[in-house]
């Protein structure tokens, strides 16, 4: 149960977590293009540059299921049992709610 300038400051932190996190996929996707072998780089930055795509892919997986997140929320802004969480049914600190706007769970059922 969110007061409605709670539920507008979580509102207003969905949007900027979006935004950032969908210019992050941008930048991730950038990132994990193919690296091409004709590239007059050594072999060994050849090597650097597919161990950092591989890092980017993985940075790319977790912000994608954090846009999710964050969607599903966005979505959710006018349920009344926003700040109740679906797993233990408790009250979510409005802290954490603000802070972490793509975690419908409190922290302990987070984990
Ligand atoms: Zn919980």
């Amino acid at each position: 149960m969110l007061s409605p300038p709670h539920r507008q400051e979580l509102a207003e932190a969905l949007l900027t977590e979006l935004e950032k996190t969908r210019n992050a996929i941008h930048v991730y996707e950038e990132m994990t293009q193919p690296v091409s072998p004709e590239n007059a780089i050594g072999r060994v930055s050849r090597m650097d540059a597919i161990q950092n795509k591989s890092v980017a892919e993985a940075a790319l997986r977790q912000a994608r299921s954090k846009l999710n997140a964050l969607e599903a929320m966005a979505k959710r802004l006018d349920d009344p049992e926003l700040g109740i969480c679906p797993r233990c049914k408790q009250p979510i600190p409005v802290r954490r709610v603000i802070l972490m706007p793509q975690s419908p769970y409190c922290v302990n059922c987070a984990s």
